[in-house]
């Protein structure tokens, strides 16, 4: 059986051969996508100097501590004053600084008195106090945003900065998922005698959506080769980059995707992996008319489907758009844990910081595959390589963020 490494090396040189075109889209449109181009200031930021706060703008003198106020700047509203050593001028927050002043004196460092302003006793001026100079953000032309940023709002408002009304994000990609199952219902419906609702649809189709992709929902199919092949083939006319099926991929009698795959062309590339959960997981690729589909056929346990989409195709993911993943985080195990056999075990946990700030993380679950109430409690799928045995409380384990 294949390890995780070899099965997800092979995956990701598949996912590296699609095609991420870049789109225009309006820049708040851009939010949560993955920047395709740079992104340089186009004016100085900010483009004058200006003062900090609301106060007064003077020509700073050692030995001066009382000016006679000339005039008022307010923000957006400039008009040019003579300013000797004893004169200052009102400024506002944002007011454009008079070429012969050097420095701000904040509104509470003064006493007012006819006209006049005074430094109050204890207040120390400094040239320069106070002033946001030009370009101090950024000088025109230096880059503002770096190619493959994932978009959040501080990067729109930099975006907004430099005047980028539209953007460059690369397309998203289009997922189809399927989910089969004689007994899956609608989770409209209520479950009667041996059915369940289908909850691996919607877990998939969240995770898609956290990712800023397309999720196209082909649907719920019987374990009949006939209705699953026209639902797949649903999916390929939708031009689907990748496919995500769930159920019917193991050894058992209605086991039914292999077969269902081989007959529609897909050129397997592994099934099964040495992993906990999630070891029946299918892998291959489908060409047609020059168009390739990734395609994975995933366990319908729901927690192996969940553990399979993050450890084959989020990370995947990120790495093709080359985005920094922030999923993957160290942390001190805090109990002892239970492991015997030589997979590359997923086990939920929860992952938090100690008083010291120190990355912790506990796991009191039962790790039985198929609890997705245990699952909706963890934060974590700690990782516990091949041949590590029984991990033990104290010892390091690398956690993936769910
Ligand atoms: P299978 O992979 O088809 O053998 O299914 C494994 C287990 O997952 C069975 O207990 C199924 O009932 C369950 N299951 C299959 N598909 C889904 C689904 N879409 N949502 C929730 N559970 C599922
Ligand atoms: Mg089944």
């Amino acid at each position: 059986m294949i390890s995780y490494a070899e099965a997800n090396k092979i995956v990701f040189e598949e996912f590296s051969r699609l095609k991420l075109e870049a789109e225009e889209v309006p820049l708040l449109e851009s939010l949560n996508r993955i920047l395709a181009e740079d992104v340089f200031a186009d004016v100085n930021l900010p483009p004058f100097n200006n003062s900090a706060m609301d106060g007064f703008a003077i020509r700073y003198s050692e030995n001066i501590s009382r000016w006679k106020v000339v005039g008022e700047i307010s923000a957006g509203n400039f008009s040019h004053f003579d300013i000797d050593a004893i004169s200052a001028v009102g400024i506002m927050t944002g007011g454009k600084i008079p070429n012969n002043c050097d420095a701000v004196i904040p509104i509470e460092d003064v006493n007012e008195n006819e006209g006049s302003i005074f430094l109050k006793t204890g207040v120390t001026l400094k040239k320069r106090n106070h002033i946001r100079k030009m370009g101090e953000d950024l000088k025109e032309g230096e880059r503002a945003l770096k190619k493959n940023t994932f978009i959040k709002p501080q990067h729109i408002a930099i975006g907004a900065t430099c005047g980028k009304s539209k953007i460059n994000v690369f397309r998203k990609l289009k997922i189809g998922v399927l989910a089969t199952g004689d007994e899956l219902i609608p989770i409209t419906e209520t479950p009667r005698d041996d059915k369940i609702r289908s909850s691996n649809v919607f877990t998939l189709i969240s995770l898609i959506d956290q990712m800023s992709m397309t999720a196209i929902d082909l649907g719920l199919a019987k374990d009949n080769q006939t209705e699953i092949k026209e639902k797949i083939t649903n999916g390929l006319k939708q031009n689907i980059d990748i496919l995500i099926t769930t159920g019917g991929i193991s050894v058992g009698k209605y086991d039914l995707m292999h077969e269902i795959f081989s007959d529609i062309g897909v050129e397997k590339k592994f099934w099964r992996a040495n992993i906990k959960p999630g070891k029946p997981v299918f892998f291959g690729v489908l060409t047609k008319s020059n168009k390739r589909a990734l395609i994975f056929g995933l366990p319908g346990n729901p927690v192996s489907c969940f553990v399979n989409f993050l450890i084959f195709i989020r990370n995947n993911i990120e790495k093709l758009y080359g985005v920094e993943s922030k999923h993957v985080i160290n942390a001190e195990l805090q109990n002892d844990l239970k492991k015997k056999d030589n997979k590359r075990h997923f086990m939920r946990g929860i992952l938090s910081e100690n008083v010291d700030g120190k990355r912790i993380v506990t796991s009191n679950f039962t790790q039985s595959s198929g609890n997705l109430a245990e699952t909706s409690r963890a934060n974590c799928l700690m990782v516990i390589e091949e041949e590590r045995r029984d991990p033990k409380k104290g010892e390091l384990v690398e956690c993936i963020m769910m």
